[in-house]
């Protein structure tokens, strides 16, 4: 599924750490749902701690909504078996749609505590072979019929994502090991690469090339995040070490009225998306569980279903 326009939009959630904030965010994928993205992505804490909460959340959206739910998978501290077994728990669920990322060490830890996998490309090695290892047919219940079930065939990976890093990774030692790194998670079996967030266009673009030039071919998603307030930059510097343009962290941290900071972050990140667009295979917005600033750059885009005049709106996308 696309917006408007036939542009592929996906969002990234994390899982809510209590009732309260679950209940919303069901809210929350409910509002997203209507931008009709192709799917909405879910963390993983690295080393599992979020698993059941993730499992929560990608259940939801299979169940209550038309939405493809993309689990993120972590593989850093795993053995061969627990990464298997977090696969196969995942597919069983019913999600299909994977980014097979390593996950971050815990601070400390030593390289002997990294676990069998080292990076991401063997772990979307992995989701590949637990795929074609698992019997292709499973028996379900039927529902309606008590006690009743049938053999159905047993769903299989659709994508399989794995993360880009425009502005480098904070332990590369170089923009080519960047492109190095994709190159190998592509060979490896990955479908998609959707980026760490940016905050020029060039970033984006120039890493696009470069990957080009390199020979990687899958579509490289640009991740974007409308941030709204001066303390979430400074969480999301920290966090991923993409330093932000200092004059926006200048136009937030004057600005006192919430609404006028909301309006600085949502018309900063429908720019840059307006600049890569016409060279991206769609858009990928870092939502921080909300669904008002990530709606508003796609409604300044034109990318929502109801930014269309009506009588465009049900126009077949091709
Ligand atoms: P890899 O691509 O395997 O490696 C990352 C980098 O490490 C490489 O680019 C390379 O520079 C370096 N590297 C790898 N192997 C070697 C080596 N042998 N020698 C030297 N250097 C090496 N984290 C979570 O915990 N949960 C999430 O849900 C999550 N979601 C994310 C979603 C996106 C879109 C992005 C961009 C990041 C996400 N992260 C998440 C963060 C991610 O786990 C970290 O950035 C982690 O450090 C790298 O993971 P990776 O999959 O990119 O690893």
């Amino acid at each position: 599924m696309a917006a408007n326009d036939g542009t592929p939009i996906s969002f990234e959630l994390f899982p809510p750490r209590t009732d309260a904030a679950a209940l919303a965010l069901g809210r929350t994928i409910d509002r997203l749902a209507e931008a009709h993205p192709a799917f909405i992505s879910v963390t993983f804490g690295a080393g599992g701690s979020s698993r059941e909460r993730s499992l929560t959340v990608l259940r939801y959206m299979l169940d209550q909504t038309d939405v493809e739910p993309m689990a993120h998978l972590t593989c850093v501290g795993s053995s061969h078996a627990e990464a298997n077994r977090l696969v196969r728990d995942f597919l069983d669920a019913g999600v299909t749609s994977f980014l097979a990322l390593r996950g971050d060490p815990p601070l400390g830890a030593e390289d002997d505590g990294l676990g069998d996998l080292g990076s991401a490309a063997e772990l979307v090695q992995l989701i590949h072979r637990v795929q074609e290892e698992r019997e292709p047919f499973t028996q379900a219940g039927i529902p309606g019929l008590p006690g009743a079930s049938e053999i159905r065939e047993r769903p299989r990976p659709e994508r399989v994502a794995v993360a880009a890093f425009p502005t480098g990774h904070p332990r590369s030692r170089g923009p080519q090991q960047d492109v190095d790194t994709l190159l190998a998670k592509e060979i490896a079996g990955a479908t998609l690469a959707i980026t760490q967030l940016f905050w020029h266009a060039d970033d984006y673009l120039g890493f696009v090339a470069r990957a080009r030039s390199a020979g990687v071919s899958i579509p490289i998603v640009p991740g974007i995040m409308p941030v709204t307030t001066p303390s979430r930059l400074a969480r999301l510097t920290q966090l991923t070490g993409v330093e932000p343009p200092a004059q926006l962290a200048i136009d937030l941290e004057i600005e006192p009225d919430a609404d006028a900071q909301n309006e600085i972050g949502v018309a900063y990140a429908a720019r840059l998306a307006g600049e890569v667009l016409a060279d991206a295979p769609g858009l990928h917005l870092y939502t921080f569980n909300r669904h008002e600033a990530v709606l508003g750059v796609l409604d300044r885009l034109g990318l929502m279903p109801s930014s269309r005049p009506a009588e465009e709106r049900n126009v077949t996308n091709t």
